[in-house]
């Protein structure tokens, strides 16, 4: 790794006093972690100062980079004249009713302030509205770190149980037996046994949980078969649908609802609609919503939060989605698309097994030329993880940021020169993956 020695100090102070100087496992980095000064654009310049494409856009949520005027303007304005109050502000009724417009199946929304709190609140609304306790959601995908959502991500194939019944696999150690039995575990994209899992669950299935391209079971796309067949047997089991757009509302105008066609009952959003800030929220039909309404007294369930729809990331919101038109989904579609078509020339001419999964401004690679389709397929080979991990560390030094696990984002001030940049990263950094030069 190229040298960084503010970082390495800073690492060395937060040794002493952060677990393993870290707080957040998704930036760890080995010998220690390299800390961001300051963003512009979509470049990031570390305290040593060395600048980087960033291609990560922190975990997917700054789609519009760093430092977008109309962003920094609502933010700036609100923290002049306050940054929270223990009343409601407007800026919550203007994102709510721009949410409401653009996502099909939202009539309401409510604020928290992350995606882990949004999937909690939307489990514990299907609970509260159907009386039931039952909850399912799809092997290996990541709906934050509430103990029933982060269920069955164990990557040991000893843990998984067998096809049929994939077994509920607690994440943390310590998580009580009575979680994971209230979990029901399907596997992704395999309609006729995940219906046969929910079916099982009887009367005691609340809701199911699903992302329609989850990026730890490896950001696939969801068939049309997979999510008509979760609508059709939720409506029939009389259980809601939840649908966890944390990631994926940013792949299009109209939220990944709009683009595959799925009407959920609830949704949980995150990352992008804060425009930067914390956030969280809980959408979907009035009906469900209705939960939480404390007009007629005691609501069925509780919830506020002190900074939860606090008005720096409402603006900032606000200004996010204002920014981002039909004409910048355009832009950041092509972006991904010359991504991937260019990442597939790359392996190519330097003869690597590999391939790009994702849609729109979403990719992820994989080591691998093996047929990916779940969770589970993406063990069969068993050096792609690492591989992947190696490339991001790779490119890493070759100015390119990424996540270990291969998904990139891609954001709205990005140019083709940008993506070119990017995959001349690649070309310089794969001959170092392949002979492990850089372990
Ligand atoms: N759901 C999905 C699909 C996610 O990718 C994430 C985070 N990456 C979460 C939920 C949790 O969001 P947060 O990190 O804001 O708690």
């Amino acid at each position: 790794m190229t040298d960084s020695p503010k970082s390495r100090d800073l690492y060395e102070r937060a040794k002493r006093v952060m677990p393993a100087g870290n707080t957040r496992h998704t930036v760890y980095r080995q010998p220690y972690q390299v800390y961001a000064a300051s963003g512009d654009g979509c470049r990031i310049t570390d305290v040593d100062g060395t600048v980087r494409i960033d291609a990560t856009g922190n975990f997917t949520s700054l789609i519009h980079g760093y430092g977008n005027p109309r962003i920094r303007e609502a933010a700036i304005g609100q923290i002049e004249t306050g940054t929270c109050f223990g009343m409601p502000t407007p800026g919550e009724v203007r994102l709510s009713e721009i949410l409401a417009e653009r996502l099909p199946a939202v009539e309401q929304v409510r604020y928290c302030n992350s995606g882990t709190e949004a999937v909690m609140n939307a489990i514990k609304v299907a609970r509260a509205y159907t009386g039931r306790r039952v909850l399912a959601k799809v092997e290996g995908a990541y709906h934050g770190t509430y103990d029933p959502a982060e269920t069955s991500q164990d990557a040991r194939p000893e843990s998984w149980g067998d096809a049929d019944t994939p077994a509920s696999v607690a994440t943390a150690r310590g998580t009580p037996q009575g979680v994971l039995d209230d979990v029901a575990v399907i596997p992704f994209n395999d309609a006729a046994r995940a219906e046969r899992i929910l079916r099982a669950k009887g009367n005691d299935l609340a809701a199911v949980l699903v992302d329609a391209m989850p990026n730890r079971a490896g950001l696939i796309p969801a068939s049309d078969e997979f999510l008509s067949m979760l609508r059709r047997v939720t409506r029939e089991m009389e259980a809601l649908l939840i649908l966890d757009e944390v990631i994926t509302f940013r792949l299009g105008y109209h939220g990944a609802q709009g683009r595959f066609g799925v009407d959920p009952d609830l949704t949980a959003l995150g990352k992008v609609i804060g425009g930067g800030f914390p956030v969280g929220a809980i959408a979907g039909k009035a009906e469900y919503l209705s939960v939480y309404d404390p007009s007629e007294g005691r609501p069925a369930v509780q919830h506020g939060g002190t900074f939860s729809a606090n008005p720096v990331t409402m603006a900032s919101g606000i200004a996010a989605l204002e920014e981002l038109t039909p004409a910048t989904f355009d832009h950041l579609e092509s972006l991904g698309e010359q991504f991937a078509k260019g990442a597939a020339d790359c392996f190519a001419r330097h003869g690597v097994k590999a391939q790009v999964t994702g849609l729109g401004s979403l990719r992820r690679i994989h080591m691998t030329d093996a047929s990916l389709t779940d969770f589970r397929s993406l063990f069969a080979t068993p050096d792609a993880a690492q591989q992947v991990a190696d490339l991001a560390r790779a490119v890493f030094d070759e100015g390119v940021l990424m996540a270990a696990n291969g998904l990139m984002a891609f954001s709205t001030p990005m140019t083709r020169d940008d993506i070119e940049e990017i995959l001349s990263a690649f070309d310089r950094a794969l001959p170092r993956v392949l002979d492990g030069s850089d372990r």
